[in-house]
């Protein structure tokens, strides 16, 4: 199986995703760590594409398609979570062309169903709750950028929506639930697919 975790920032892909390699053995595959994990080992890209992190835009597709192909061509078994891409179209079209010529393809497209007001709040809490316990606090958790994260969201990647919905492969479950209900609601999409 392999599924697409959509969302805003703040939605919960990561901590759903994470838990789905805990129950599932799934493998998860966020374009953001990768780009994180990158900036800290001081490759060019990382260096790059550092600028444009901080202040909430999206990176290039190029890059991002790039990181995924290197991802999916030491793992031809398949079992992935998508987490934080696509966030195009164009990324959205990529991955559908990576899978097929791996001979794998899509289960589903879940969506996480967020409220803007609530996710604000998360991603402040989030910014806190690091800072408190003495953690590295993300550089664009902070109020403008998250602006500009928001709004990158609603330009470039809420489309995706309509793009699963039209493939008829787009399911939507509660973001807003309790962390082990949306568990549930997840396992119970990927039980009858
Ligand atoms: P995330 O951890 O998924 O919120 O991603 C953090 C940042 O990494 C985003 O705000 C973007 O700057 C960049 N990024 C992550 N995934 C993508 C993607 N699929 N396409 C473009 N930029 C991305």
């Amino acid at each position: 199986m392999n599924i697409i975790l959509l969302g805003p920032p703040g939605a919960g892909k990561g901590t759903q995703a994470a838990k789905l390699v805990a129950s599932r053995n799934m493998i998860q595959l966020s374009t953001g760590d990768m780009l994180r994990e990158a900036r800290t080992s001081g490759t060019e890209m990382g260096q790059k594409v550092a600028a444009i992190m901080d202040a909430g835009e999206l990176v290039t597709d190029e890059i991002v398609i790039g990181l995924i192909r290197e991802k999916l061509e030491g793992n031809a078994g398949g079992g992935f979570i998508f987490d934080g891409f696509p966030r195009t179209l164009a990324q959205a079209d990529a991955l559908e062309k990576l899978l097929n010529d791996m001979g794998q393809s899509l289960t589903a497209a879940i969506e996480l169903q967020v409220n803007d007001e609530v996710l604000v709040g998360r991603i402040v809490n989030r910014a806190k709750e690091a800072a408190a316990n003495g953690q590295p606090v993300r550089a664009d958790d902070n109020k403008e950028s998250l602006k500009v994260r928001l709004m990158e969201y609603y330009k470039k990647t809420s489309p995706l929506l309509g793009y699963y919905y039209a493939k008829g492969q787009l399911r939507t479950v509660d973001g807003l639930a309790e962390i082990n209900e949306v568990e549930s609601a997840i396992a119970r999409v990927l039980d009858n697919s």
